[in-house]
């Protein structure tokens, strides 16, 4: 099937590959990135029952075989030979693609493809991670370390699926307003070790879910140290950093941390249905924007902090 690309999210793992940050043998040159896209069907090619041309379609960045144990798991996320947009092949950063058909996702024609294509990558991640990963619960209490593109989708989502209390931490203050308006009680963390203690302080030692939405050692030793007992660390963001934790308190205080790596395909239809059905605050998440000729200033941008929640980057046609 052959997508003409509306919009891409920019993703800070863009920069990493960019900035030619990731392991040697990862790198594939040239490579046209992006992976956070949203578009039109424009050709059909086989296998896209269900799809029309001119349809609006949300595309998972990461994709399967479709054989491996993993896929027949209904985890192609982790599929053995995975397929990584704008990392083990062309992106989305183009004004086409072509990739199967039944990786391409129906929206309703309604759906502004400028905004919701932020949900093919950092809406469906967290969407996973919070659904599957942790499952939060209802009535729970979330703590999200980082309020980035990643952070700010997190709090949408957990509220979206039931959290009743939701703290944002991040150094920022334009990210922490931004995090109110979702909802969540802001927690500036700048200057501050052990912010855990006020965590815990504020909620009544009662978040049993925290994210790490930085990829920082510190940020995941904090949000380990948050959680109560029983409570769960979902890690989100990518760091080669090594952690310390007193391995007491996974056996003493029934702690887990886990990773969580983009989203199952078999997902997107639900992620699907929350964005049409109003439950993403694209307002708040997307800040800016960009044409695809301005890409790198938009790189540089956000590695210099001056983003907000999501950048997007619009194709031009
Ligand atoms: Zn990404
Ligand atoms: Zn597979």
């Amino acid at each position: 099937m052959l997508v003409e690309v509306a919009a891409n999210g920019l993703c800070h793992t863009d920069v990493t590959y960019y900035e030619a940050t990731i392991p040697e043998k990862m790198r594939i040159y040239p490579l046209i990135l992006g992976h956070e896209a949203a578009g039109k069907v424009v050709a059909m090619g086989t296998g896209a029952e269900g799809l029309a041309e001119g349809d609006s379609v949300l595309l998972p960045p990461v994709y399967g075989c479709g054989d491996c144990d993993y896929c027949q798991a209904g985890l192609d996320n982790l599929c053995r030979k995975s397929v990584f947009l704008g990392a083990s092949r062309h992106g989305t950063y183009a004004q086409y693609v072509a990739l199967p058909a039944k990786f391409a996702f129906k929206m309703k024609p309604s759906v502004d493809l400028e905004r919701a294509c932020i949900s093919a990558d950092s809406v469906s991640t967290v969407y996973y991670s919070l659904k599957e990963r942790v499952g939060v619960q209802k009535g729970e209490s979330v703590a999200v370390f980082g309020c980035g593109g990643l952070g700010l989708a997190a709090l949408n989502v957990a509220r979206e699926l039931g959290a009743a209390k939701l703290y944002a931490v991040d150094v920022r203050e334009e990210s922490l307003e931004a995090a109110k308006k979702l909802g969540a009680e802001p927690v500036n963390s700048k200057g501050k070790e052990k912010i855990f203690k006020e965590l815990k302080s504020a909620s009544g030692d009662s978040i049993r879910i925290a994210l790490d939405c930085v990829g920082h050692g510190t940020t995941i030793t904090e949000a380990f140290n948050t959680v109560c007992k029983g409570g769960e660390v979902s890690v989100i963001g990518f760091t080669l950093d090594e952690v310390n934790l007193r391995a007491g308190n996974f056996m003493g205080l029934q702690k887990r941390i886990g990773g969580s790596w983009a989203c199952p395909t078999r997902l997107y239809p639900e992620v699907v249905e929350l964005l049409e059905g109003g439950g993403i605050d694209f307002d708040v998440l997307v800040s800016k924007f960009y044409d695809l000729e301005q890409v790198e200033q938009a790189f540089h941008d956000l590695e210099a902090g001056k983003i907000v929640g999501r950048a997007v980057v619009r194709i031009p046609h």
